[in-house]
């Protein structure tokens, strides 16, 4: 159901990767998000974004929510040290999985997305001819040689158990002249209006496990969980065509999108360069707390 908020109050949500680590970029976005919601009496939420099984570390989870907690950030609703909290749960992903699948059919039933057979091997194969050619990288156009298959094919592969992602059928022009693709027009709520290239790439949406790709779970999850804006980091920025598309496809409005910049330091030569984990100790948020910086102060730095 919709949250029913009056008119200008924000829902945003922190959704880390629990891989154990968690830094001062993480902060920065947090102090966003609480920010937002909080000045607009609205929710601050934490999704555990946890699709990669094999970055999961173990009491994630009570480090993201300590730490976070320890420089005052509290969220309103979601994972939480106790289990969860909310009405728009679950908020972990892994625990999500029937509601992207039913998501994915939608797709598949209105010809946005199909099941691609490609094995590794033939992936390599392709992306092999593709350097050699100097074309795009990626799955698209006559790349995409499981979108022609017919639907007995389809049925008859399915009957064998043979492996299978589901990708986005892109609506996107391929084999183009740069000119002459689609862009789009989104309007960010800290670098304002962006033109991109549309997308025109058959990207996965469902991994062979079952398991979405997070494009395809942020625009699930960002959806029913009424959440209005997203602070993200500008990595993402790439991406947004992708998902901008899949919110089009699923016949829903997306979110404001908010891309932050990455933190930077002046390295050692003098240069600028972003904070990085192996070289900055201070790039971790415990480093403050061992140090004993006044949780206040690292805030407002
Ligand atoms: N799980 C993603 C990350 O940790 C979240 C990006 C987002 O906020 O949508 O980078």
């Amino acid at each position: 159901p919709h949250r029913g908020l009056k008119e200008g109050v924000k829902v945003t949500r922190l959704a880390p990767s629990p891989t154990g680590f968690i830094h001062l970029g993480n902060l920065y976005s947090a102090f966003v998000d609480e920010r937002l919601a909080h000045q607009s009496g609205g929710i601050f939420f934490l999704r555990i974004e946890d699709t990669d099984d094999k970055r999961f570390v173990e009491g994630a989870v009570e480090t993201i929510v300590g730490s976070l907690d320890y420089f005052g950030i509290e969220f309103d609703e979601g994972a939480s040290v106790e289990g969860e909290s909310g009405e728009y749960g679950p908020y972990h992903q892994s625990r999500m999985a029937e509601l992207y699948q039913a998501c994915v059919k939608q797709l598949v039933q209105q010809g946005h997305a199909y099941p691609c057979f490609l094995t590794e091997e033939e992936l390599s194969e392709i992306r092999a001819k593709q350097e050699a050619e100097k074309q795009n990288p990626g799955i698209y156009g006559r790349w995409a040689v499981s979108r022609s298959l017919s639907y007995e094919e389809i049925e008859e592969k399915l009957k064998q158990g043979v492996p299978y992602v589901v990708r986005l059928k892109s609506s996107g022009k391929t084999d183009v002249p740069a000119e002459e693709m689609d862009t789009i027009t989104v309007s960010d709520a800290i670098r304002g209006e962006i033109t991109m290239p549309a997308n025109n790439m058959d990207i996965v949406i469902l991994k062979a496990t079952g398991i979405p790709t997070y494009h395809f779970a942020h625009v699930v999850d960002d959806h029913y969980m009424r959440t209005t804006h997203v602070v993200r980091g500008e990595e993402w920025l790439s991406s947004l065509p992708v998902h901008i598309e899949l919110f089009g496809l699923m016949g829903w409005q997306p979110p404001v999108y908010c891309h932050t910049a990455h933190l930077m330091k002046i390295g050692e030569e003098g240069t600028k360069r972003k904070l990085s984990k192996r070289k900055d100790p201070e790039l971790s948020l415990d480093y403050y707390r061992r140090d004993g910086y006044y949780p206040p102060a690292v805030r407002e730095y």
